[in-house]
């Protein structure tokens, strides 16, 4: 630990579940630097600020943050600010012309180098910035990640995106796809196993279009599969065009995968899927949930849609409305579609009004929560394996079960990390509530783990 450069940090995290793993390994960094954390940023030596360009609104978050951080400044001039994430490898110096009291700055490929201009920048030294996106992803070392669950490990497999999705900045916040080799995702998973994690989810924005050294995602998913002493695996985002037979029967044959996939379909019309690049057509995202249903009966389906894209009619709307209907999914987040720079969609009149937008949403979304309902509430009496995950005050807990569903229940920190049998006893929309029935899940599925 060196007193020189070490201080409390804070970091604030927008977006998807890589940019949380992004802090993770920038948190580690920093704590193995002889850094504290600080409960907020206004207690904090350096604040750090990890941002999601998906959406304009996502990306204005970081320009709300660093309105507040700048009055923080103002009464610390000390106060190290840094931005990273996709907003900053995408708008790059952009940020610092706008914000011009960000000091340090680095891309997706460069939060490794976060404690060092952390350090350069706290010894007074300008331009503390990397963007290098031809940078190695995967160099922060596993032990360094801190991991912001005790239960539920994140685990990149693959960084950045081969697709070419009319509206997705991905490809150029993120590059290209770059797959980590196998053995070392399966040295971190058996490192956090014996760490205790019960439970990886292996990330990626197109995770199953993982190939390394001859390696696909069905042969990763079993090596991950046979790291002794997991109990759950799951992976995530997973694109329709890189679902085959092997991958459904995986989720058949290997117990610790848990049946739940999250399978974006953006669209429920042809013209609409066509012009957004996405590859595959109504039907062949139909036949593959097919597939899925008839090898996995009881896999939990969840999906992304875009409502607004540019050009859509009603006609292109119903069917969407349509296929969400026919899929019947069991989790699905509607997004208003927002032109993004650099994607090849900004050709195209954003040409929805924002209130059409917003009725289209609101008519996905009111129907989907009435089916979450609806399913739920069929569940009351049923049990269900939960793998407690968050303690919450008054005595609470909460928990997901294999196919993902959140359940809360009464207990406390001694429930942390532990596979429970509970009864279901009450369902809302979005969450079940239910009472511990056992000490553990059944001997049965133990030893078949
Ligand atoms: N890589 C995944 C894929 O392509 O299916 C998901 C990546 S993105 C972080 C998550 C979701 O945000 C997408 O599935 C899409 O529904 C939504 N999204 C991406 N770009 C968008 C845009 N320009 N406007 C609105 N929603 C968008």
């Amino acid at each position: 630990m060196t007193t020189k450069t070490a201080g409390r940090f804070f970091i604030e995290t927008f977006g998807c579940q890589m940019n949380v793993n992004d802090s993770e390994k920038v948190a580690g960094l920093l704590l193995a630097d002889g850094y504290e954390r600080a409960e907020a940023a206004a207690d904090a030596d350096f604040v750090f600020i990890n941002t999601c360009a998906v959406r304009e609104k996502a990306a204005e978050k970081l320009f709300h943050a660093l309105g507040r951080l700048k009055r923080l400044k103002a009464e610390r001039p000390n106060l190290v600010i840094g931005v990273g994430g996709c907003v900053a490898q995408l708008q790059g110096a952009g940020i610092l012309e706008r914000a011009p009291y960000v000091d340090v700055l680095v891309g997706t490929h460069n939060v490794a180098r976060v404690p060092e201009l952390v350090r350069r920048a706290r010894n007074g030294f300008p331009g503390c910035v990397d963007l290098d996106r031809k940078a190695d992803s995967f160099t922060v070392p596993d032990a360094a990640i801190a991991h912001s669950s005790s239960v539920r490990a994140y685990v990149t497999a693959v960084e950045g995106c081969n697709h070419v999705c009319s509206f997705c900045v991905v490809p150029r916040t993120r590059g290209p796809e770059q797959c980590r080799p196998a053995d070392a995702i399966v040295r971190e998973v058996r490192s956090l196993v014996d760490r205790g994690y019960p439970e990886v989810m292996l990330l990626g924005q197109t995770v199953n279009a993982y190939r390394h050294a001859g390696v696909g995602f069905t042969d990763l998913l079993e090596r991950v599969h046979d790291v002794s002493g997991l109990r759950r695996l799951r992976f995530t985002t997973s694109h329709a065009e890189h679902i085959d037979a092997r991958l459904v029967d995986a989720f058949r044959d290997l117990p610790k995968l848990c049946p739940y996939l999250h399978l974006p379909v953006q669209s429920g019309s042809d013209r609409i899927l066509e012009s957004m690049r996405r590859g595959y057509t109504r039907a062949t995202y139909a036949n593959t949930v097919a597939l899925l249903r008839d090898r996995v009966p009881d896999l939990a389906l969840s999906s992304d849609v875009i409502v607004g894209y540019p050009g859509e009619s009603e006609s292109d709307f119903l069917a969407t409305t349509d296929l969400v209907e026919q899929v019947g999914f069991d989790g699905l987040f509607v997004f208003l579609y927002s032109p993004r720079p650099g994607t090849s969609a900004l050709r195209l009149a954003d040409d929805i009004p924002d209130e059409e937008k917003l009725r289209r949403f609101r008519v996905l979304n009111d129907a989907q929560q009435e089916r979450q309902k609806r399913r739920n509430a069929d569940r009351i009496g049923s049990h269900e394996e939960v793998l407690v995950d968050t303690v919450a005050e008054g005595g609470r807990v909460s928990g997901r079960t294999r196919h993902f569903r959140i359940v809360h229940l009464d207990g406390g920190a001694e429930l942390l990390g532990q596979e429970i049998d509970v009864e279901i006893v009450g369902a809302g929309a979005n969450a079940l509530q239910g009472r511990k029935a056992s000490a553990e899940v059944s001997l049965a599925r133990a030893v078949a783990l």
